[in-house]
């Protein structure tokens, strides 16, 4: 009755617009086409990705569109000369040689323009040593080796991918002497439930016996000739020996290879933990149970200039053009980037759509959106890096917050996000507004991603809050985050606690089979990503007051600090260091982020020039912990609250320069123990300083 009259029009409402109107279907189609040639870094074939990409956006209707260019160095495999590891016996004669390419198993992976197998930046040459097998390439793997009288020194050390990020092994390997590290996947990680064809793929997402891990040596980010400036036409470039790359040869092979290398190796038996899931005894060498038998690796992985490309589009901010929200994704792939990142970069153009949507309706949002495709992520981070060197003193002014996606998931367990605590409460909300993508969990009572996440990684201290992890290193945030001080967030589907992550990672499988078919049939779970990044995008860009979450950072630095004061306290006393200073200054901190959210609401909104004054303040927090001096033996990272752990870039550690210091001082002689406890006191003293800044960004007091 009555109902005509009251045809009311909906008022736009860009929220609605991006949960209804985000598409799986079109996401696959993206994804169909990124995947269907190899895209790595540097080649003809990334050239046209980023083009097409440049395409879209500007098909979509992106203010602008623009492509930054760098030449750096990058690393390739010779197609000529196979990468071998080979086994010799007494006469000389070769008794078995490591495969050079993974063989094809799906439809698509037959490619001429596959590369063969390799480790970017791995020393050339030829190597001879004996073998020896350091479980997964830890400081204490090592340590265990040296108890055992085994000597890594002038050997070729295998390592088990897992744990720790892989340039970490290298050099631990090196530091240890190393001729040469080859880099395996054990089935006990990689294949779980069994080996055959039938629990592999291209039947399932586990691991088949020929598949190798591609991936970077380089520990550092950025291109390695131009540490802390633009690789542009007019830079300095330092000479190659003089990077920081590895000095000797890496190179990865695949379990089937490993086997043959475990069947022939002698010395003792490895320990238990250290045994595997291959039907062989592992055994730490050095040498081959034959001491007649050599081994050898031959490696023609050189390093080369290219030229990459990051692709950047904006949608124009209407009142504050000068203030910006970046979304960003890598968009090389070792091979076809099936997951890693093409179902990053393929959501992402999905947001850009969603974003054209709304733009199309005469909406502009507040601040400026600025949509990042980069290039040579897998190399170390290259063309992140080098945009943020070049626009250095712009983005630490303007930027308000990075919003990272690399691969959409790694599993389908559940979402996690790695972020600075600023952006807590915008990822929280967003994920309590997007759909469900597992449909069991919307029956179970979870109608929404934040539930499941809620559920199954809830955070021990804070209840109702699902567990955060720090922004370690890894992806295209580090230089965001712990360079420039700017908040940066990045999520991914996780797989289950203690089960393998994408087994197939860097792989020639990663394919379109393996993110449309295997693990996400329907694309739910990366609609659902494109929606979430969509929305945390949108709130940041429009909300009149940012919707940063300034207490939470103020509990994340004092627990911080509290962990410090367990784990250390004692020994520092001991030192007759004080910590009372610094937990002053980390309690004012405290109430500074505390008064400023319970007081957010008092801002006059009427009042623009208050109003920036605020969103100014809060832009400040993160920025303040900066120390443009970098950490204590660590001048490629300034961020003294954040920073990835040194023995694993992955993780992130807190409070990480002291956290450095600090760690095994006791092992140390008495005279490096002194100097080491007199940059502790220093560093104590900058962190104490930079807390204060922080307390007063916020409370405006000189
Ligand atoms: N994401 C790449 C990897 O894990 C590159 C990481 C880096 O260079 O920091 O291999
Ligand atoms: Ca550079
Ligand atoms: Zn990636
Ligand atoms: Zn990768």
């Amino acid at each position: 009755v009555g109902s005509d009259k009251q045809k009311k029009v909906t008022p736009f409402d860009p929220e609605k617009v991006i949960l209804e109107e985000a598409s799986g279907d079109a996401i696959k189609e993206t994804l169909r086409f990124l995947t269907s040639e190899p895209h790595t870094a540097g080649t003809e074939a990334d050239t046209r990705q980023a083009g097409w990409v440049a395409q879209v956006w500007r098909d979509q209707g992106l203010d602008t569109v623009s492509l930054t260019p760098y030449t750096v160095l990058l690393s390739y495999p010779d197609k000529d000369l196979n990468n071998t590891i080979q086994i010799c016996d007494a006469t000389g004669e070769v008794i078995w040689t490591s495969h050079s390419y993974q063989t094809p198993l799906g439809p698509g992976e037959d490619h001429p323009d596959v590369l063969p197998n390799f480790s970017a930046y791995s020393a050339s040459g030829d190597v001879q040593g004996d073998i020896v097998y350091a479980y997964l390439g830890r400081e204490e793997d090592f340590e265990y080796l040296q108890s055992q009288n085994v000597s890594v020194n002038g050997s070729i050390v295998l390592i088990r991918y897992g744990d720790i990020f892989r340039a970490n092994k290298v050099l631990n390997a090196e530091v240890q002497g190393a001729a040469g590290v080859l880099l395996y996947l054990d089935p006990a990680y990689v294949c779980p439930k069994g080996c055959t064809a039938n629990l592999t793929y291209p039947n399932t997402v586990y691991t088949p016996p020929e598949a190798v891990q591609m991936g970077t040596t380089y520990l550092n980010n950025g291109d390695p000739l131009t540490p802390f400036y633009p690789s542009l036409e007019s830079a300095y470039r330092i000479p190659e020996d003089e990077a920081a790359l590895p000095n000797i040869p890496v190179q990865p092979i695949s379990y089937d290879d490993a086997l043959q290398i475990f069947s022939h190796l002698g010395g003792e038996k490895a320990p238990k933990a250290w045994q595997g899931g291959l039907e062989v005894e592992y055994r730490l060498g050095p040498g081959l149970q034959n001491p007649t038998w050599t081994s050898r690796m031959s490696i023609h992985t050189r390093n080369t200039n290219a030229t990459i490309f990051n692709v950047i589009g904006t949608i124009t901010g209407r009142e504050e053009p000068d203030r910006y929200i970046v979304l960003g994704n890598h968009r090389d792939a070792w091979t076809f980037g099936g997951v890693d990142p093409s179902s990053g970069t393929a959501t992402l153009l999905e947001v850009t759509r969603l974003f054209s949507l709304l733009r199309k309706q005469d909406w502009q949002p507040r601040r400026t959106l600025v949509f990042c495709s980069w290039g040579a992520e897998e190399y170390g981070l290259i063309g992140s890096t080098e945009w943020t060197e070049q626009f250095a003193s712009h983005l630490r002014h303007r930027a308000v917050a990075y919003l990272n996606v690399d691969m959409v998931f790694e599993g389908t367990y559940s979402f996690i996000s790695m972020a600075s605590p600023l952006l807590y409460g915008e990822v929280m909300k967003a994920t309590q507004k997007v759909p469900n993508p597992n449909s069991n969990e919307v029956l179970n009572g979870r109608p929404h991603l934040f539930d499941t996440w809620l559920h199954r990684i809830p955070d021990p201290l804070h209840d109702g809050r699902p567990k955060f992890r720090g922004l370690g290193s890894g992806s295209d945030f580090a230089s965001f985050q712990h360079v420039l001080g700017i908040p940066c967030m990045d999520m991914v589907y996780a797989a289950e606690p203690n089960a393998s992550s994408l087994p197939l990672y860097h792989t020639l499988y990663e394919t379109l089979h393996l993110a449309a078919n295997l693990y996400d049939p329907g694309m739910h779970y990366h609609k659902a990503l494109a929606q979430t990044w969509a929305l945390i995008g949108l709130s940041l860009a429009e909300d009149m007051v940012l919707p940063l979450s300034v207490h939470l950072y103020g509990e994340y630095v004092k627990e911080a600090f509290e962990n410090i004061k367990k784990l250390y306290g004692p020994d520092l006393e001991g030192e007759g260091i004080h910590l009372d200073y610094f937990e002053d200054a980390v309690d004012e901190f405290y109430e500074a982020a505390n008064n400023w959210t319970s007081r957010a609401g008092e801002i006059d909104l009427n009042n623009i020039l208050a109003v920036r004054a605020a969103n100014d303040a809060q832009m400040m927090v993160d920025r303040a912990f900066i120390d443009p001096r970098g950490l204590p033996g660590r001048p490629e990272y300034n961020h003294v609250v954040t920073a990835p752990s040194s023995a694993n870039i992955y993780e992130s550690d807190s409070f990480a320069g002291l956290q450095d210091l600090l760690h095994n001082i006791q092992n140390l002689s008495d005279e490096e123990k002194q100097k080491r406890w007199r940059a502790v006191r220093e560093h104590i003293s900058v962190i104490t300083h930079l807390t204060k800044a922080a307390s007063n960004a916020l409370t405006y007091d000189l």
